[in-house]
Parts: C-alpha cells; structure tokens; sequence
C-alpha cells in the first residue's frame, strides 16, 4: 500500500467480498488544535467528523495576536511553559515542532514572516491561518458539523478495549467512532466557544482536572489610586512576591490601567499570581520603575540621586520628579510618599528623600484577583498529563486522545500557546488515525 493511501484499514469477511473501511474518528472542537489533528488524521487515511459547538470554526484564532496571530515562535523550550504537561514539551516538539509547523502552513500556502523569532502569516492577518486550514480541511474531505455541542463521550459496554467510541450531543443524536480527540480548549475568552465543557466531559471520562485558573491575563489590584496613573505605558522591572517570597521577575512594557497591572511581563506571571490567590496566599508584585541596563547603569544608583537633589535643591518637587520617568507616576509617588508638589527639593530630610527614591524602585502593590476568563488569553490547568500517554492518548479509555488548551499546560506569550496547539494536535491526530 502506498504513503499516500495509508488508510488503515480493517477486513470483514461479508460472503465472499472483502469490504474495506477507513477508520472513523471524532474530533471535539474546531479551534487550532482541532483543524490539525483533524487534518493530520484525515491525511493518514481515516475518515474524519469535526464537532464544533460555533456556527463557525476557528472563532479564537482571529482575535490572537491582535488580529494578526503570532502562531509560533522561534525560541522553543519547555522553559516557556507551565503545568503537568511541561516536561514533555520537547520530546512532542521533536515529533512536531516549529519547523513542521511552519513547513506545514507553508504546504498550505501561507507565506511566513519572522520578526525577531516571533512567527506571523505574512499578510498579518490571523484570518489567513484560519482560511488556509479551512481550505485544507474542505481538500481532504472532512466533515465539519458547525451548531453542534458534544456532550457525552461513552465507550459501549459490548466493545473490545479499543475503538466504538459513541459521541453524544446535544440535539444531534449520537454516532460511533473508533477513536476521539478531545480538543474542547479551556475555558479562556468563552464568547469563542471554549466555555470548559470539555473538562467536563474529561471528567465523565475519570480524568483528574488540574484546577483551572485564567492565565496571561491582567492583575487587579487593593491601591485605590490607580486611576490617577491608568493609561501610563512604561518600562519597568516587576518582580511578583507570593507570602513575601520572590517568585519571578520580568522586564518589559508596564501597562497601568485603572484597577491595576497589565501588560506582557504582568501576563506571563499572571498564572503563578492566578493559583496563588486560590490559595489565599499573599500575592504583591514590586515594580521597579527605573530598571538597570547597559544604558543607564547609572541613572538610578545613589550616585544618580545626590547629584540630582544636589543640583535641583531650588525646584518645587513637581519640577525635581520631572524628567525621571513618566510625569503622572512621578506625582503619585511623591503623594505616597507624603511630599507636597509644591514643596523645596532642598528643605526634605534625608528619611523623606531616601522614601521617594525607593518608591521609583520598589512600589509595592497587593493583588487582589486575576482578571476573569473572559479577559484572559489562556486558561492554566486541565487534564493531567499524568493520565495520557506520549501519543495524548488517555490511559482510562484507550481511544481517547487530547489536544490543545484542554490539557495541563499553558505557555507565555509569544506564539507558545498556538504552537502548543499545532504540534498536540498533529500528534493526536496522527496516533488517533494510526492506532489500531
Ligand atoms: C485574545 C486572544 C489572543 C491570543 N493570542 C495568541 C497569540 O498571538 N499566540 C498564541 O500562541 N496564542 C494566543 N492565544 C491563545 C491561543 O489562541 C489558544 O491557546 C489556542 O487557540 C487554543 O487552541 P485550542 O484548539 O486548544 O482551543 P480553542 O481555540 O479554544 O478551540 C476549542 C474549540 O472547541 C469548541 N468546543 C468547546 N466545547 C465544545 C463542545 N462541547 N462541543 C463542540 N465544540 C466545542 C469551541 O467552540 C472552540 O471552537 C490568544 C488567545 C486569546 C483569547
């Protein structure tokens, strides 16, 4: 049998005609992890059904990267993710990584472009993604069943350890299959379909579900004087402290908002932050407004500070906070630190002075929750890892495979969610069509 027509095939005996059939396969979802698994099942020979809950598939994947999708990134390690799936992100990488992936949309059509590793179709368009897949998915033959929810997955009784598999929905009726790929992402923008029902349905299945909090999201925070900076865009170092322990720290553009913190270095720690807070532990991040590089190694030492309070005794403290970072963070800092604007940089004592300059590099602030799911980007937590098999296939039912946001495992920002999803979804794909 040729590559191409690797269907796998199973032969009944009916009189004396050998009938050939393709192995069927479900897949639950039609997001990003869904269309290539189902694409790559589809490529492998079997018969592939798409259940998508949406009039439409791929709702998510417009909206990311601001209309642009980022869908994978250069720097690849399992040091950009989280959760129980991490340790196994670059062994699966190794089956289906960057390279497929962008040789793979390439096939499709879509030219690449790489800026400074961060991955993006050409046209800058996430809608390019979505028509390529779409395209691929209509060359193939795969049945895409849109407005149809899946509710329940059960194995029959009657059945041998693998295969018939019956795919319960909602108002559809139920079908058989010989194997299913539950690629329901979490429960992250919910108005794009993942509401968490697939955790559900895990569940029904006997799968532990690592609990799931909204992740690369903002932070909102106790001070109530955050409106008097929102709309402030700066760099700055944060360092997140969880029950006064430091936890991690990222550089990068702070985005003040009126309840908070957000922003990319706020979204890669928001998870730690987010099973914190479930914790009831005390959650604080320490922004650090003059962040040390090779450019101003020493604009912000103490050296930096004599020679300004020095130099500028004869200013009103308006005019000595002027110049050092954004002028609306400048002004709150001297009222949290009791400094009147009109006051003379010359008559602070030394306590007061030595106040505000640790205030520009250590103001604390205490976290009070995530933002919800419905702003975040991701959802950290899912089925644990420990219950698949390298080939995403569950070890309570034999037939099941996982791909995608559903499982135990979320990436940083920066195309590590969307490449997570690809190179799942290729190797569910492939096993659920290999399997026999
Ligand atoms: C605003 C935004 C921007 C983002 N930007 C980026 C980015 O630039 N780069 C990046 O890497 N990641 C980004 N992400 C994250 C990334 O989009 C997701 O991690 C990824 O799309 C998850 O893919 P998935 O297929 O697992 O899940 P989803 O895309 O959520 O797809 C799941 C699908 O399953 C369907 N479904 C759910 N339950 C059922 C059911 N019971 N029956 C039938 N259908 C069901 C849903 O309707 C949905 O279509 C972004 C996310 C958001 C919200």
């Amino acid at each position: 049998m040729g590559e191409a027509l690797r269907t796998v095939m199973s032969w009944q005996n009916a009189g004396k005609d050998l009938v050939c059939m393709r192995r069927k396969i479900a897949v639950i979802g039609g997001g990003a992890a869904g269309m290539m698994a189902a694409i790559q099942a589809a490529c492998a020979g079997a018969h592939v059904t798409v259940y998508e809950k949406n009039d439409r598939v791929g709702k998510k994947i417009l909206s990311t990267g601001n209309g642009k999708c980022n869908f994978s990134n250069e720097v690849m390690n399992a040091g950009c993710y989280y959760g129980s799936g991490s340790a196994c992100v670059e062994e699966l990488y190794q089956r289906f990584g960057v390279g497929e992936t962008k040789a793979f949309f390439r096939k499709l059509g879509m030219r690449v472009r790489d800026r400074n590793g961060y991955l993006y179709p050409a046209s800058e368009q996430a809608a390019t993604v979505l028509d390529v897949l779409r395209y691929e998915t209509e060359r193939l033959g795969i049945r895409i069943d849109t407005g149809c929810s899946v509710t329940d997955i059960r194995r029959k009784k009657e059945a041998s350890e693998k295969g018939f598999l019956t795919v319960i929905t909602k108002d559809r009726g139920e079908e058989r299959y010989d194997a299913v790929i539950l690629a329901c992402g979490g429960k992250a923008a919910p108005r794009t379909g993942s509401d968490g029902s697939g955790f559900a349905i895990a569940k029904k299945l006997g799968h532990r579900i690592v609990p799931v909090v909204p992740a690369l999201t903002a932070l909102r925070c106790e001070e109530n004087y955050f409106k008097q900076v929102a709309g402030v865009r700066c760099d700055a170092r944060l360092t997140l402290y969880i029950d006064e322990r430091a936890v991690c720290s990222v550089r990068g553009e702070l985005q003040l908002t009126d309840y908070g913190i957000s922003g990319i270095p706020v979204f890669q720690f928001s998870r730690v932050a987010a099973y914190a807070l479930q914790k009831q532990n005390r959650t604080v991040v320490g922004i650090d407004f003059m962040p040390e590089d090779e450019d101003n190694r020493f604009d912000n030492g103490p050296a930096f500070w004599n020679e300004r309070w020095k130099r500028q005794k004869s200013q009103s403290m308006e005019q000595f906070v002027t110049g050092i970072v954004n002028k609306k963070i400048g002004l709150l800092l001297l009222k949290l630190s009791g400094i009147k604007e009109t006051d003379r940089a010359g008559g602070l004592s030394p306590s007061r002075r030595k106040k505000l300059e640790k205030l520009f590099r250590d103001l604390m602030v205490t976290v009070r929750e995530t933002n919800s799911f419905e702003q975040a980007q991701v959802s950290a937590g899912g089925v644990d890892f420990g219950e698949v098999t390298d080939k995403l296939e569950s070890v309570k039912v034999p037939g099941v495979f996982f791909a995608g946001e559903i499982l135990d495992i979320d990436g940083i920002c920066g195309g590590y969610n969307l490449q997570w999803a690809w190179s799942s979804g290729a190797v569910a794909g492939r096993a659920a069509a290999e399997d026999i």
